[in-house]
């Protein structure tokens, strides 16, 4: 493992090699019990605890500065809490499971098993670098496979951190670290594994799907998109704009789920707009040596953030923007909100991936779903209502990978609810039971009783089987 996360494989052979390793260590064992599930889930856990400082320090230092409070609840917490839920849930998840019978095969007995898939990929991003790779890999392990994992070549020195900490605790068979840049990546997602998953952007998911379906690797896409939010006539604006300003401002807004734009009724627009700022600069009175205010990874991703919001100012936009000017060596983006954004521009159609809130008025809740199901579905939708009946409305409407209804991001962070897109932002879901599944093969096991009927119904066809047949309330077809 030292030797190949050291000097990073950068070859297709190389990758190869270390593919058909865990291949091969896979075959010698493979169906871990569950208590073997058990140990290797606890390894897994402690790994984490012990490694928290040097997580908090090594995302920082890849971020230029990510506030340690958001490391810990976002990677952490997360992390240790879905391989606990695994360790605790997996005997049960491996059980058998009993199904009904077809009637004319009775009495026969029907069972789906879940066997481990093998090797699989793990593809991931630098905006939440642990959990986006441990939270997989858990459920990668739970259903008993081996994994080979690229991590994203914008956070390095966490990727170093994961090669390193896993390699303590894990043989490279089992769990091996792929460092490298995106020809690596290239060259990884072109191997055959038994599955892959991959965490990213909606555009580089389709290159990862075309490479994988050249070995017709099944994929799991955890990509991106524009997460709405819905805030509907009945409920209070100040709260919803401090509720939403939470989640857009969270990791200054590099989430996958975060609240990308908010409509918001007409009449309510500037109030909630100026609610989302208010909010933003409470909870950052200062953004300048603010260590609690995270850095946008990249000079690339800033310039960006730029004219985003320098190209919807020039439409007409108003733009709010955080009362501290950034400055420094911190690549601190402030807080901004933009009022009646034009829809055609670049904020209203790219995933904003960034601590910017667009607010878009409209007529009310049905104008609002019309909106969102004019675009492509969504990751996540927020919606803010206390009406039973507007939320189920809203529920039943639309459709979006998940819902934290009156809040934001934390239905990602429920171990026993599936995650996952739909559509544009992704297909198959992991976490939990169904992270579970997603990593196992459900094989269905049919054992016939004492009496078979497909083997009691065999040539040389006449009386038997026309009284079989007619026993089945069918014709022989034979005319009598
Ligand atoms: P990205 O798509 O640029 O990169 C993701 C990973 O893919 C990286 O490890 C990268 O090295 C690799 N990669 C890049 N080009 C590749 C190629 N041609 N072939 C194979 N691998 C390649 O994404 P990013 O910038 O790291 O992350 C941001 C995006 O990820 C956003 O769109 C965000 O919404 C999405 N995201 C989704 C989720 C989710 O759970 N659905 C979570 C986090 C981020």
């Amino acid at each position: 493992m030292d030797q190949i996360t050291a000097s990073p494989p950068n070859t297709e052979l190389d990758l190869q090699g270390a593919l058909d390793r865990q291949r091969h260590a896979f075959a010698a064992s493979p169906f871990p019990t569950a208590a073997q599930r058990q140990a290797t889930l606890k390894r897994l856990e402690v790994l984490i605890r012990t490694h928290q400082d040097a997580i908090v320090d090594s995302i920082s230092a890849d971020f230029g500065n990510r506030s340690r409070v958001e490391t810990i609840m976002s990677e952490v917490l997360p992390t240790i809490g879905a391989a606990g839920h695994a360790r605790r849930h997996v005997a049960s998840w491996m059980r058998p499971q009993r199904r009904a019978t077809s009637m004319n095969f009775k009495p026969a007995t029907n069972r789906i098993e879940y066997q481990p898939l093998g090797v699989v990929g793990v593809v991931s991003p630098w905006n939440y670098p642990i959990f986006l790779t441990l939270g997989p890999l858990i459920d990668i392990l739970a259903a008993g496979n081996r994994a080979m994992i690229k991590p994203s070549e914008l956070t390095p020195a966490t990727g170093a951190l994961l090669a390193r900490m896993l390699g303590e605790v894990f043989a490279p068979e089992e769990v091996l670290v792929v460092q490298g840049d995106v020809a690596v990546g290239r060259a990884f997602t072109g191997l055959a594994f038994d599955h892959l998953i991959f965490t990213g952007s909606t555009e580089v998911g389709r290159h990862v799907m075309r490479a994988a379906a050249e070995n017709l690797v099944p994929v799991t896409l955890e990509l991106g998109g524009k997460s709405p939010v819905i805030v509907a006539e009945d409920f209070a604006i100040a709260r919803a704009a401090r509720s939403v300003a939470v989640g857009k401002f969270f990791n200054a807004g590099q989430t996958c789920i975060a609240p990308d734009y908010a409509l918001v009724p007409s009449g309510s627009a500037e109030a909630f707009a100026h609610g989302v700022l208010e909010a933003a600069e409470a909870m950052f009175p200062a953004l300048n040596g603010n260590p609690n205010y995270t850095a946008i990874i990249s000079d690339r991703h800033h310039a960006r953030l730029t004219e985003l919001v320098a190209e919807a100012e020039a439409a007409g936009a108003t733009v709010l923007r955080h009362k501290d000017t950034p400055g420094g060596n911190v690549r601190h983006f402030p807080p901004t909100v933009v009022l009646d954004p034009p829809l055609d521009g670049r904020l209203m159609r790219d995933e904003i991936f960034g601590p910017v809130l667009p607010v878009v008025r409209t007529a009310g809740t049905d104008a609002a779903i019309a909106f969102v199901n004019d675009r492509p579905r969504p990751l996540a939708l927020y919606a803010y209502t206390k009406e039973p009946a507007t939320e189920r409305k809203i529920l039943d409407r639309t459709i979006s990978g998940g819902v934290t209804v009156n809040s934001t991001l934390v239905h990602c962070a429920q171990e026993d609810l599936p995650f996952g897109g739909v559509g544009p932002s992704g297909m198959g879901a992991y976490h939990g039971r169904e992270g579970f599944a997603t990593f196992s093969h459900a094989r269905g096991v049919h054992r016939p009783g004492f009496f078979s009927g497909f083997e009691y119904l065999t040539p040389p066809h006449g009386a038997k089987t026309r009284f079989a047949l007619k026993a089945l309330g069918i014709k022989s077809g034979d005319g009598k």
